[in-house]
């Protein structure tokens, strides 16, 4: 709808968004519905996405990904937007775009050799295991503990919210362990894997939206993870995880407006089609105004964040441009999905309609990833 591919994309990058969206068109969206009944996604999804080599896209070469830049991010996250499933875009971005990238940054040769493979050909579901009951926004407050035994780290503790933790099979997860240090110090990054004594997980999580994707808690009771599945330095896990907020925060952005644009679409073709007074509403001036209005403030904010994507594509520093790009586009996509349901009227409330999914799904992007009060304190920081 608003086009930029001219002026930021590359062929790689054109290629991969014509073969994604011919993608999700055959195979995903006709299958809306019953993805949503089935509450979680099937692994099928992840293998067909992995054999088009798109679970790897965000991974170097070197650790057999396709060492694509952040605007390749950027195309991905607006495709899963576009799909109109909230569910579909978290679980997959979640495997491909912040779990995998984690694992391939902190990892070492070995350890990549053994994680990566089965996660880039989606024969594996991965997820990333940090929120707990009492720490969300303030991460400081996690209490999951890693005690050494041996040659074996000992974990306890519950994380809680965790987007794949139902189908899902490998995670990263973050425990404390040097019980003395204060803050953000003392934690530690670590690769595990369900299946062993001591990993268990709850119920499927009924939310209102994102449907398509799985979320429960998961339990840590004496659960042995052995030391070389440690990822990265000893008490270094808070900074490691920090490290991927930019691409994460670049990501959830492209979602939402690959949301915000079909939900335009969608609303321009309601508005041009529905007559109402002799005319049709999109002749109503003050509709106009509205969508008007939206629109202009979507390009403005979709500038930011290819702004942003190319600026971290090309090794600078984005970090007050993603933040940006994930207090603004959130908070629009809200107001405008809205005002696209009230222009539909009735047919917009209809469970079933795509504008209806839109809506329910475009909730969970200011509260996951940084709630958008913690960005508006991140951005005051950086002035
Ligand atoms: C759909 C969904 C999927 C998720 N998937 C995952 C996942 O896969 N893995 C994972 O680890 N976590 C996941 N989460 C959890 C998510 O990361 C947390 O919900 C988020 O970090 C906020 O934490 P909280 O829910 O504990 O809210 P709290 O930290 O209790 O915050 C509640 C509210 O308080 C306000 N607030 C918080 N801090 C400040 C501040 N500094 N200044 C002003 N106001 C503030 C904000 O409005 C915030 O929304 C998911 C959440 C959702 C909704």
């Amino acid at each position: 709808m608003i086009d930029l591919d001219s002026q930021y994309l590359n062929e790689q990058h054109r290629m991969l968004r014509e073969q994604l969206r011919r993608f999700i068109n055959k195979e995903i969206r006709p299958r809306a519905d019953e993805l949503e009944a089935l509450g979680s996604l099937p692994s099928d999804i992840y293998e067909s996405l992995g054999r088009l080599g798109v679970l790897g896209i965000s991974i170097p070469e070197e650790a057999g990904g396709a060492g694509f830049d952040t605007l390749a991010t950027v195309v991905l996250g607006e495709e899963l937007g576009r799909s109109g499933i909230g569910g579909f875009g978290a679980a997959i971005s979640d495997h491909a775009d912040i779990a995998a990238p984690l694992i391939a940054r902190t990892s070492n040769a070995e350890q990549r050799e053994r994680f990566l493979p089965c996660i880039l050909s989606g024969e594996k579901i991965a997820g990333l295991a940090v929120t707990e009951p009492r720490g969300g926004s303030d991460l400081t407050r996690m209490a999951t503990t890693a005690r050494r035994e041996g040659n074996d780290w000992i974990l306890n503790g519950q994380k809680t919210f965790i987007t794949n933790a139902v189908s899902g099979q490998i995670f990263v997860t973050v425990a404390k362990t040097d019980p003395e240090a204060k803050g953000a110090r003392g934690y530690s990054l670590f690769f595990v894997e369900k299946g062993n004594d001591g990993f268990t997980t709850g119920q499927n999580f009924r939310k209102t939206g994102w449907k398509t994707s799985d979320m429960s808690d998961i339990f840590f009771d004496d659960f042995r993870v052995p030391c070389e599945n440690m990822l990265g330095d000893e008490g270094q896990g808070f900074y490691l995880l920090m490290g991927g907020l930019e691409r994460e925060r670049l990501s959830i952005g492209a979602q939402c407006v690959g949301m915000a644009e079909r939900a335009l679409e969608l609303t321009l073709e309601h508005l041009k089609a529905r007559e109402a007074y002799g005319r049709t509403l999109w002749d109503l001036q003050v509709i106009r105004h509205d969508i008007a209005r939206l629109f202009s403030e979507l390009y403005s904010a979709k500038l930011l964040l290819y702004h942003a994507a190319a600026k971290k594509s090309r090794g600078e520093n984005a970090r007050l441009e993603s933040t940006l790009v994930k207090e603004t586009l959130p908070e629009l996509l809200k107001r405008l999905v809205d005002v696209c349901v009230q222009h539909h009227g009735a047919q917009g409330y209809m469970v079933g309609t795509e504008i209806e999914r839109l809506w329910r799904d475009t909730r969970p992007h200011s509260l996951g990833g940084g709630a958008s009060a913690v960005m508006r304190d991140e951005i005051a920081k950086l002035l």
